[in-house]
C-alpha cells in the first residue's frame, strides 16, 4: 500500500480552509492545519474529521509572522515527516473603504498576511517537497480571488491587489519549480458563503451582491474545496501555473 500523504492547510479552522481540511481527510490525506486565534472552531474541525475516521491536527500560527510559520512547518515535520501538499488558504479582508481613506497599517496587514505569509509558506513547502532539495515532490494550491481580475473598486482595492500578487506569484513559482516535481496552482473563488464578509463589516454582502453573479447564487466552501482537492490530486498531474476561477461565472 502506498504511503499516506500529508497536507498542510493554512487557516483551516473556518470557511474554505475548514471545508478543504474535511474533504482532504475524506480523500485519505493526513491533514495538519493552522488557525490564527479561534481554537474552538479548530477543535470542532478536528472532531468532525476524526468522526469520519480521518486524521487532522490543528496548530495555532499567525501567517503574518515568520517565526510562527517556521514553527508551524517544524511541528508538521515532527508530527508527520514528509510534506506532500500545501494549501495557502489563510487570508484577510478589511472594512469596505475607498483607497483615499486607507491607512498604511491596513495595507501592511493585508499584504503581510495575504501575500508575504503565503509566499513564506510556499518557500517552506518548496524546501521540503522539491526534488532539488531532496524532497519527493508535491503540490501547492494558493487561494486567490476573482477580485484579482475585478479590482474591488470602492470596496477593497488593496485586497484585490494582494490577490493579484498571488496570481503572479503562482505563475512564477510554478515555472521555477516545474522540473522539481512540484506543481503550483491557484483557485480564484467568487463570492462564497463564509464568515469573511462579516469580518470585513459586511454581513449582508452576499445578499446585496448576489445579483451580480451570472449563476445568481453564492458558492459554498465545499465547492471551492473540491477544486483545491482536484489541483492537489494526480488527476491534475499536467496542470501547473493555472488560475482556476470557481465563481459561478463572475
Ligand atoms: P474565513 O471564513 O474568514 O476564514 C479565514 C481562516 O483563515 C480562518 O481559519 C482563520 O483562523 C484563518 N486566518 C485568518 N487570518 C490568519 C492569520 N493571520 N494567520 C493564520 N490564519 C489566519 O475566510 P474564507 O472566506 O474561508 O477565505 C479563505 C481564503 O479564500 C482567503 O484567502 C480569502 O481571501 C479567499 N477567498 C474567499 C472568498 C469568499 O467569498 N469567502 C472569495 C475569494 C477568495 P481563525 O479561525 O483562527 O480566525
Amino acid at each position: 500500500m502506498s504511503r499516506q500523504k500529508t497536507l498542510l492547510v493554512t487557516g483551516g479552522s473556518r470557511g474554505i480552509g475548514a471545508a478543504t481540511v474535511r474533504l482532504a481527510a475524506q480523500r485519505g490525506w493526513r491533514v495538519a492545519f493552522s488557525f490564527a486565534s479561534n481554537r474552538s472552531a479548530a477543535e470542532a474541525v478536528v472532531q468532525q474529521v476524526e468522526k469520519g475516521g480521518g486524521e487532522a491536527f490543528a496548530i495555532q500560527a499567525n501567517v503574518g509572522d515568520e517565526a510562527d510559520i517556521t514553527a508551524l512547518f517544524e511541528t508538521v515535520d515532527r508530527r508527520f515527516g514528509a510534506l506532500d501538499g500545501l494549501v495557502n488558504n489563510a487570508g484577510v479582508v478589511d472594512m469596505k473603504a475607498r483607497l483615499a481613506d486607507a491607512s498604511s497599517a491596513r495595507l501592511e496587514r493585508m499584504f503581510r498576511v495575504n501575500v508575504i505569509g503565503s509566499i513564506l509558506c510556499a518557500r517552506e513547502a518548496v524546501r521540503r517537497m522539491s526534488t532539488a532539495h531532496g524532497g519527493k515532490g508535491g503540490a501547492i494550491v494558493n487561494l486567490s480571488s476573482v477580485a484579482a481580475t475585478l479590482g474591488s473598486a470602492g470596496e477593497y482595492v488593496d485586497y484585490a491587489a494582494s490577490k493579484g500578487a498571488i496570481d503572479t506569484f503562482t505563475v512564477g513559482l510554478a515555472r521555477e519549480v516545474a522540473t522539481e516535481d512540484v506543481r503550483v496552482n491557484a483557485v480564484r473563488p467568487g463570492m462564497i458563503d463564509t464568515e469573511i464578509h462579516a469580518s470585513g463589516g459586511q454581513p449582508d454582502r452576499l445578499e446585496r451582491l448576489r445579483g451580480l453573479i451570472p449563476m445568481r447564487r453564492e458558492g459554498r466552501a465545499e465547492e471551492i474545496a473540491a477544486a483545491v482537492l482536484w489541483l492537489l490530486s494526480d488527476e491534475a498531474s499536467y496542470t501547473t501555473g493555472a488560475l482556476l476561477d470557481v465563481s459561478g461565472g463572475r
